[in-house]
């Protein structure tokens, strides 16, 4: 069954911003459908409060709120989305709370986990209300998360020096990435937060977990900057074979990658960017 409702997708907070939006090295997704209303992400500050303040959206009304995975840029604001609303449903993968670090050769380590307070606003939040599952996950018959994404695919990796310690002895394979899949009248939308679980892998997982093939949008960061070209390639060639309606890659995909999608994929390819709105009906449409 696929939602008969009009699905609309805002895009809370991005690296690229509309004209009076506020961006940052962050990510957030607002879904609304079939009156429920899930933050998808909550961007590295607590900026995307003004940018849904200027889309007319009201944070406190969310009803669940999805973490695609534990780093900084997707749960800067869970502490202030918590305390605003406190009766919010939490879905997160039990990874997500983990300390873990990006280490470039040379540069200072960098701590890439989810801040303390959003940690501490995690665990004091009712057990009654948080569901922290690696498994796929169903919240209504339109919505459901991937679960922990099976790296099946030889040429995806996380995308960066991702690991567990400070001496860059055990590398952190982000096991807790997830997306979302949404089922509509036209095919399965599918948002990802940075997809370091790499693209074919978790859409090949959300094709076996809702049994849809057919792939209507995909939408969020790609996580293809350091990608090497073979893996560019695959995905392309993915692309094409999933042949979707639209592509929006946002966040973290890369310049040098979206001019590739661009010239290989065309028009069904835009850029993401806070202030951005879609709405899903028959068919999909830009609001502006
Ligand atoms: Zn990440
Ligand atoms: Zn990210």
């Amino acid at each position: 069954m696929t939602t008969s409702h009009e699905v609309k997708i805002s895009i809370l907070m991005d690296n690229r911003a509309g004209p009076g939006y506020r961006s940052e090295h962050g990510f957030a997704v607002w879904i609304e459908a079939d009156k429920q209303k899930v933050l998808f992400d909550t961007g590295s500050s607590d900026a995307l409060a003004e940018n849904a303040a200027r889309m007319g959206i009201n944070l406190q009304s969310a009803n669940q709120l999805v973490l695609s995975h534990g780093h900084y840029d997707h749960t800067g604001s869970v502490e202030q989305r918590l305390h605003q609303n406190p009766h919010m449903q939490v879905l997160m993968h039990p990874k997500a709370i983990e300390q873990r670090y990006s280490i470039h050769p040379g540069q200072a380590v960098k701590d890439v986990s989810m801040p303390l307070a959003a940690r501490t606003a995690l665990l004091a939040h009712p057990s009654s209300q948080r569901t922290t599952t690696e498994e796929p996950h169903q919240l209504w018959y339109w919505l459901g998360s991937s679960g922990a994404i099976p790296r099946t695919n030889p040429l995806e990796d996380t995308g960066g020096p991702f690991f567990m310690d400070t001496e860059g002895r055990v590398p952190d394979l982000i096991e807790d990435d997830l997306a979302l899949w949404i089922k509509t009248p036209s095919g399965l939308v599918i948002l990802t937060g940075c997809c370091h679980a790499g693209l074919i892998n978790t859409v090949e997982q959300i094709k076996r977990v809702t049994g849809e093939t057919s792939i209507y949008a995909i939408i969020g960061g790609l996580h293809l900057k350091n990608a090497q070209d073979d893996r560019i390639q695959a995905t392309l060639n993915a692309l094409k074979q999933w042949d979707p309606a639209y592509l929006i890659p946002c966040h973290c995909t890369g310049d040098r990658v979206m001019d590739e999608l661009q010239q290989e994929l065309g028009f069904c390819v835009k850029q993401g960017y806070a202030g951005m709105q879609l709405k899903i009906n028959q068919q999909i449409s830009t609001l502006n």
